[in-house]
């Protein structure tokens, strides 16, 4: 069966499908041909993962699913979440993000933050939503040259190294994505048993 993954994100396309394995013929938004960004106008990540499905179900009438991911910081009331890509300004600049969080936080004891990601499927006309989240707590300073976004600044419970030091099989076997994914493929799977 064919699934759209509503991202051009290589990296997380090359993720699901090493987890699906054959059952799945899982495309991108580019297979599709579908270059333009696609809108976020939502103040949640379950409504911007829903709209973002909706949208290519609605414009492809193909099977789909979309993600949306946020860094949740408690003592900044949940700061970023849903706004984390764009935190410092319209232009997705990783680095004014970090600075601005690391800013925010400046003599702040409490460091709990979580990554929190939501992934909207529609099968066949159904709605599905699985979630996966990450607790961990924000660093005083950047460690780290790997992973991308606030992957230098995020250090998972129980580790004492950043996202951005681990090897990324490292991170992908613990992340919130991942999570978020293992709970998609189960689900996925037990469809095409039952079918
Ligand atoms: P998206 O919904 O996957 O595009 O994620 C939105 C934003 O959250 C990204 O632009 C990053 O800033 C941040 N983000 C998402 N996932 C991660 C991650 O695994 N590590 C670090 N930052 C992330």
């Amino acid at each position: 069966m064919r699934i759209c993954f509503a991202t051009n994100n290589n990296n997380k396309l090359n993720e699901i499908k090493s987890k699906l394995g054959k059952a799945y013929d899982i495309i991108s938004l580019s297979d599709l041909g579908h270059t333009d960004e696609l809108s976020e106008t939502h103040d949640t990540l379950e409504g911007n993962s829903m709209e973002k499905a909706c949208f290519i179900h609605e414009k492809y009438k193909v099977n789909c699913f979309a993600d949306d991911t946020g860094l949740l910081v408690a003592a900044l009331s949940d700061e970023p979440g849903v706004n984390s890509a764009r935190y410092a300004g319209p232009d997705r600049n990783s680095e004014n993000n970090m600075d601005l969080l690391l800013d925010k936080l400046k003599g702040k004891t409490n460091r709990k933050a979580k990554f929190v990601t939501i992934i909207t499927l529609i099968l066949n006309g159904q709605q599905h939503q699985f979630a996966g989240e990450i607790h961990g707590t924000i660093a005083h300073e950047r460690s780290g040259n790997r992973g991308f976004g606030y992957d230098p600044i995020f250090i998972p419970e129980g580790k004492n190294i950043t996202f951005a030091d681990m090897a990324m099989e490292e991170k992908n076997k613990i992340s919130h994505r991942a999570i978020a994914v293992e709970k998609l493929v189960e689900f996925l799977k037990l469809q095409k048993i039952n079918a």
